[in-house]
């Protein structure tokens, strides 16, 4: 062991697994780079992080993440440009976003130069396994859960803070089938919504298990109380176009703050797009698609930038969406994954790049 410049102990891996990994035919997360980020909270204080070789964890049986669910966790990127440049997008969003869910779940807050050296340092370790085609890109995935035991139901009194990363190519969903969902909710005023809380995803499991058995992809989750307004796409925001105004509810206690969203939201308004961020009722999406003049709905978040739906079910009734000529899906992708890719300009300050 030795520790680095950032006062971070690392462990090298032995050897490495780069040489079984098919690059060309990345699935998404679902292999795993040579090390991984480890940082335990113990009496009261998180510890210096490790960097280890990407390992499994033990755990006591009476570890609370088993019983309680205190887990929460973060999805961003790498990128690598032509030059082999590393970059993040807009990462300090995703360690204030880490707190805010933390704090909701009563888990300690992460100091920033833990979540920014550790992850920097673990992106220039594992450099070799970010992805360069076009399209690919190292998905990191930084999360905290209770490792502290006890079957009281209460807060634990230790956890564990690690980032592990999975090279990742190129993420298109096809055509995408979503279901309004009417029955089931994702969240609920004063509930946990807005946190990325391991249980708010165990929970749309079941939900989208019917939705799928009804031949669709993929569910719209609506409010809670009236299913009268759009909420969320699966985990991912959602977009609206009615005629030529790109919609998208507002965030609340039930509806995430995704970055993807906020971009979407800032370059729109710069290409002139009109936007407006407001409550989207159901009826006034069905009436739309009935007169022609509902264009595009897409959901939004890190792993597809965009993801495009096709159709829409409501009440028994499919919905097709056009297929719209420079629609807005394709074109806010673009310029999001030129400034991710270092491709172009990047005006608004997102970018960053990882060096020593
Ligand atoms: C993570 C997530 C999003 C998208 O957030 P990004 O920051 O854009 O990746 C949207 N909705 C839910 C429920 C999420 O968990």
């Amino acid at each position: 062991m030795n520790t680095s410049t950032k006062n971070i102990i690392v462990e090298k891996a032995k050897t490495s697994k780069i040489n079984e990994i098919d690059f060309d035919n990345l699935a998404f997360g679902s292999v795993f780079t040579d090390h991984m980020l480890v940082c335990d909270y113990k009496n009261g204080a998180w510890e210096t992080p490790k960097i280890v070789p990407y390992q499994p964890i033990t755990l006591e049986p009476s570890s609370k993440i088993f019983h309680y669910g205190q887990s929460i966790f973060e999805g961003m990127k790498a990128y690598k440009d032509e030059n082999d440049a590393i970059f993040l997008f807009r990462q300090l969003d995703n360690h204030k976003r880490l707190n805010i869910s933390a704090r909701r779940m009563a888990i300690p807050e992460l100091p920033e130069e833990y979540f920014m050296d550790g992850l920097t340092t673990l992106l220039q370790m594992d450099e070799a396994f970010i992805p360069k085609a076009s399209g690919s890109s190292l998905y990191i995935r930084p999360f905290i859960f209770a490792s502290g035991k006890g079957f009281h139901a209460s807060p634990a009194d230790e956890y564990k803070f690690i980032i592990a990363c999975a090279p990742s190519g190129s993420y298109f969903a096809g055509k995408v089938k979503v279901l309004i969902e009417e029955t089931y909710s994702r969240s609920a005023n004063g509930g946990v919504g807005y946190a990325k809380a391991g249980g708010n995803y165990a929970g749309q499991f079941y939900p989208t298990q019917l939705a799928v058995q009804k031949g669709y992809n993929q569910v719209i989750w609506t409010d809670d109380t009236s299913h009268e307004y759009i909420e969320e796409a699966g985990a991912m925001n959602i977009f609206i176009r009615i005629n030529d105004t790109l919609l998208t509810g507002p965030t609340s206690d039930r509806i995430l703050d995704g970055i993807t969203r906020k971009s979407i939201l800032e370059i729109a308004e710069d290409l002139g797009i009109k936007t407006e961020v407001r409550k989207i009722s159901v009826t006034e999406v069905v009436a739309a698609a009935k007169n022609g003049t509902l264009k595009e709905m897409f959901g939004a978040g890190t792993a597809a930038v965009v993801s495009p739906i096709s159709t829409f079910g409501y009440r028994g009734t499919d919905y097709d969406l056009p297929e719209v000529k420079d629609n807005y899906a394709s074109k806010l992708k673009n310029i999001i994954t030129d400034i991710q890719y270092n491709k172009s300009e990047d005006k608004y300050g997102w970018r960053f790049k990882v060096t020593d």
